[in-house]
């Protein structure tokens, strides 16, 4: 199951480096005080289902999926925390794990996936 997550307070909010690119950054970040997740505050923020579901939309028609390809792809889609609960994920991590399910079922170029993801 999902956690729903709250985040902490502001007094319990940790030091963490912001993002894996910005390592001497470091921000105070919220956590989940159900899950100890703790808060993506980065500028890569991640998108919601909806989203990658539009991305593979336009796959799909520009690339002529079967409806088994689009099936499997979005049930794998669904079948990852990431796309789902974006609480502690980032955009960058999303990108590449939507990459790497669609390049599982199809033979796409990865910069060709690149361009419909904006
Ligand atoms: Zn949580």
């Amino acid at each position: 199951m999902i956690c729903s997550h709250t985040s902490c307070s502001r007094e319990e909010k940790v030091w963490l480096p912001i993002d894996s690119n910005h390592k001497s950054e470091a921000a105070l970040h919220p956590w989940c005080i159900h899950c100890g997740l703790v808060k993506n505050i980065s500028d890569d923020n991640p998108k919601k289902i909806g989203y990658w579901i539009n991305v593979l939309s336009s796959l799909s028609h520009r690339y002529s999926f079967t409806q088994c390809q689009k099936r499997l792809i979005y049930k794998e889609l669904q079948s990852f925390d990431e796309f789902i609960d974006t609480y502690g994920t980032t955009g960058s991590s999303q990108i590449e794990l939507f990459e790497k399910i669609v390049r599982k079922h199809c033979n796409i170029n990865r910069n060709n996936i690149g361009t419909f993801i904006c």
